[in-house]
């Protein structure tokens, strides 16, 4: 089994998602007490929110490489950012890596059921072009919800998810907000935001959820625990 690098706290909450659900796939997989092989740098949010909200991209992607090698340095055999947001800097953590780097949005895009999928996440993912971009160029045709429900739900995020708080008005809320998306024709609502599973499941939806942090730490395990390859 290979060693996975998390790279997380952004936030921990849905970092410590992504340790239970590794931890559950790797013993549903081998059995007894195998457990998943994990490094976890689990790093301190303000900082990295700090950089978000004073449009310091390039500070953010120097930390989050610097932050990525020293997972790959300490022995991860693959690295996983655990955030959809963060993945805006995905390019400098490629760069950084010479394991490889399992970008979020692709095991999104593997599990859409039909072409059209809504696009649920913070502001900063849902109205910049960098996530939205991956999607449709892996052929999805992306609904965005309208200004005030992209409002609504960063509000939730970053208010409430990141927070520990998980109320029922703001699932009433998030409810709505995926119904309206589905009323628009979404096959499916992708969640891509880490935090939003804490908070909706599958009885939420009219339509299929795409979990983001359930579906990148799925596609960790089975690259973990893919066969090596034979050596010659
Ligand atoms: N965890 C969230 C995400 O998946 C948002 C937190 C962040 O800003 O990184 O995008």
């Amino acid at each position: 089994m290979r060693t996975i690098g998390l790279l997380g706290g952004m936030s921990w909450e849905s970092t410590a998602l992504y340790y239970r659900l590794a931890n559950e796939l790797v013993r549903d997989r081998l059995g007894g007490l195998a457990s998943a092989s994990l490094l976890v740098r689990s790093l301190d949010f303000r900082v990295v929110r700090e950089c978000q909200l004073q449009d310091r991209w390039d500070d953010a992607a120097a930390l989050l490489a610097a932050e990525a090698r020293g997972l790959e340095s300490a022995g991860a055999e693959l690295v996983l950012l655990c955030t959809n947001y963060m993945h805006r800097t995905a390019p400098a953590i490629e760069a950084a890596l010479s394991v490889p780097f399992l970008h979020i949005a692709d095991p999104v895009t593997a599990a859409a059921p039909g072409p059209t999928v809504g696009l649920l996440g913070a502001a900063g993912t849902v109205r910049a072009e960098f996530y939205r971009e991956r999607l449709e160029a892996a052929g999805l045709r992306v609904l965005v919800p309208p200004e005030d429900d992209v409002d609504r739900v960063d509000a939730a995020i970053f208010d409430e998810l990141c927070r520990g708080v998980l109320s029922d008005a703001t699932r009433a809320d998030l409810r709505a907000v995926v119904r309206r998306l589905a009323g628009r024709g979404a096959d499916a609502v992708a969640l891509c935001c880490t935090e939003l599973e804490l908070l909706l499941d599958p009885g939420d939806s009219p339509v299929p959820l795409l979990p983001s942090a359930r579906l990148h730490v799925t596609a960790a395990v089975d690259a973990a625990l893919a066969p090596r390859p034979a050596v010659v």
